[in-house]
């Protein structure tokens, strides 16, 4: 006999994909839904829905947006590109409201391990986005093996083009990652920068 009824057990299935979530934790979470009324179930399924069709990646730096060309690559300074590995480093570098640049998210970082070679992300991207008008690339990739490579592998391909390439101080901890690092840490990571 299953456990569950299947309607529950379907729910269960789908929130168990979650990262982080056991089944125990998408028991709870089935539980909770089914308790909500018909409108507030609505409203949680709609927004999966909406996300998924309107949330796009910016055809310049290839961050989350929902028109072609994301509001930061719109408004802001093109002359300082700060490079990090996914959506989720742009939103710890935004808290900041310090840097003032664009960014380019490369989706990844180079891991031959995972099989992730420099082809598998968005480094051509990249060197397509450097002109006379970009004065400075920074590295902000996190500090663990395949962030370091992954910077120094970039900032081969980019300083014979004449750009100054920088990488985030150091403070914030070895093997850590921007995303867990306190904003003061991270905040005199990118003041202190240092030319690579
Ligand atoms: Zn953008």
């Amino acid at each position: 006999m299953e456990l569950f009824i299947q309607p529950i057990g379907r729910l269960i299935n789908e929130f168990s994909k979650l990262p982080g979530v056991g089944k125990k934790t998408a028991q709870r979470y089935a539980y909770k839904v089914i308790s909500m009324s018909a409108a507030e179930a609505e409203a949680f399924a709609a927004a999966i829905t909406e996300c998924k069709r309107k949330v796009r990646y910016c055809k310049v730096c290839g961050n989350f947006t929902e028109s072609e060309v994301c509001e930061i690559c719109r408004s802001r300074d093109k002359s300082v590109i700060c490079v990090v590995k996914d959506p989720r480093d742009v939103v710890a570098m935004e808290k900041l409201r310090e840097f003032k640049g664009v960014y380019h998210v490369l989706h990844g970082v180079i891991s031959p391990m995972d099989g992730v070679g420099p082809n598998d992300i968005r480094i051509k991207e990249l060197l397509a986005r450097i002109d006379g008008t970009v004065k400075e690339v920074i590295m902000a990739t996190n500090p663990d093996v395949e962030g370091e490579a992954t910077a120094m592998y970039i900032a081969k391909l980019l300083k014979p083009l004449g750009v100054n390439v920088t990488r985030l101080a150091h403070g914030i901890p070895i093997g850590g990652e921007l995303e867990y690092t306190d904003e003061v840490t991270l905040s005199r990571a990118l003041s202190e920068r240092k030319t690579l």
